[in-house]
């Protein structure tokens, strides 16, 4: 197959990461036959010294026009005291938006040979931790209408929280379809007991679900959500949620994996494009140094091989070849453990790349 796909290095340890990442893609292609071009895009702080603004159109225009992007990081203190609309996050939130991204996908993962890092009890962590956490990422309560006003001599604030039935279709059937190229679970998360809005939510689900027998399908209340999480994460596969639980939902679940530097995302919307980047930001404490690790940038090209792509067997490979440098006691800095060896990023890239 041939894909192009559009680059963001972005800010901080961005650069090194997304280094590592394109040699691990580069291997995959001549290992399997493929060709990936890369067209390098400017977005962030980086974007707004080179040309005075987080996404210029004509950078937004290389990742419309690929089959998919790969961003590290954007964002640091020298950015910090801008306005909210000139800051470099500004240039992610436009991309989203301009990529219509309506599909935020987290997997949380718990990696056997970091299972000491997680803060959960050995004996559940003995279960295993392997589920994708799908948030819808542009409706709900974030975006309906937000006000504050006077009333009978104090303050009143409302935050309107709404969702049509073709949104919660669209993320249904990105669940559904996720599902099918992993485990064949989805519980859908909602507050049906309470909220509206949940049970249009659950509604349109129960619909979907007769549209994929061969997917078990389940509905939890998101209270329980966050406990089960906790207790027994061994039960999910694929998590989907609105906007609001999804977001504080994913936060909990990447938590429990406890190595934030091992964390990829995906966002998806129509069609098979997609944006690919690790969960964490710029670190700029480590930036520059060679110390960051970028295993969380490298499993997103793996995400990316198999949400948009359709690579499978490439995908499984590269999660392979991660699983067994880290087999080999191979850490950098973040998580880096007695009896293990310290790596550098590049050497972290090596070790994969031969693992490969
Ligand atoms: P951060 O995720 O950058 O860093 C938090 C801590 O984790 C730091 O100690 C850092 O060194 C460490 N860390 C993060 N990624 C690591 C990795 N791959 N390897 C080793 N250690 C790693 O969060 P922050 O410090 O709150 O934010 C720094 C900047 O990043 C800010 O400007 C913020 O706005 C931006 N940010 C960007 C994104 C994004 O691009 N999607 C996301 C979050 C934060």
């Amino acid at each position: 197959m041939e894909k192009q796909i559009a680059v963001i290095r972005g800010d901080g340890i961005g650069p090194e990461i997304v280094e590592q990442a394109l040699r691990v893609m580069d291997a995959v292609a001549e290992k399997y036959g493929h060709t990936f071009s890369y067209v390098e895009a400017d977005m962030g702080g980086v974007a707004i010294d080179r040309w005075g603004e987080a996404l210029p159109a004509a950078e937004l225009e290389k990742c419309m026009t690929s089959d998919s992007v790969l961003l590290g990081a954007v964002g640091g203190p020298k950015w910090d005291g801008m306005p909210g609309d000139k800051r470099p996050e500004k240039g992610l939130l436009a991309l989203r938006s301009a990529m219509g991204l309506y599909s935020n996908n987290r997997p949380a993962r718990l990696w056997p040979q970091l299972a000491a890092a997680s803060p959960l009890k050995p004996e559940i962590v003995a279960k295993g931790i392997d589920f994708i956490v799908v948030r819808e990422l542009i409706g709900g309560v974030y975006f309906g209408e937000h006000r504050t006003e006077e009333a009978d001599g104090e303050l009143k604030a409302t935050d309107v929280m709404s969702y049509a039935e073709h949104e919660i279709e669209r993320i249904g059937r990105i669940a559904f379809e996720t599902a099918g190229k992993r485990r064949k679970k989805v519980t859908s998360i909602d507050k049906a007991n309470v909220l509206d809005t949940s049970r249009l939510w659950r509604k349109v689900m129960h619909r979907l679900a007769q549209e994929y027998p061969e997917i078990q399908y389940s509905d939890m209340l998101v209270d329980n959500a966050a406990m089960q999480i906790a207790k027994d994460p061994s039960q999910f596969d694929v998590v989907v949620t609105e906007n609001m639980f999804g977001d504080i939902l994913s936060d909990e679940a990447s938590m429990i994996t406890g190595s934030i530097g091992m964390i990829p995302s995906s966002s998806l919307g129509e069609g098979s494009r997609g944006l690919y980047e690790p969960i964490h930001g710029s670190a700029p404490d480590i930036a520059g140094q060679n110390k960051a690790n970028p295993i969380g940038t490298i499993l997103a090209a793996a995400m990316m091989l198999k949400y948009s792509f359709d690579m499978d067997e490439e995908a499984e490979a590269v999660e392979a070849a991660v699983s067994r440098v880290l087999d080999q006691g191979l850490r950098t800095g973040d998580m880096m453990a007695e009896g293990c060896t310290l790596v550098s990023c590049s050497e972290m890239g090596d070790a994969i790349l031969k693992a490969l």
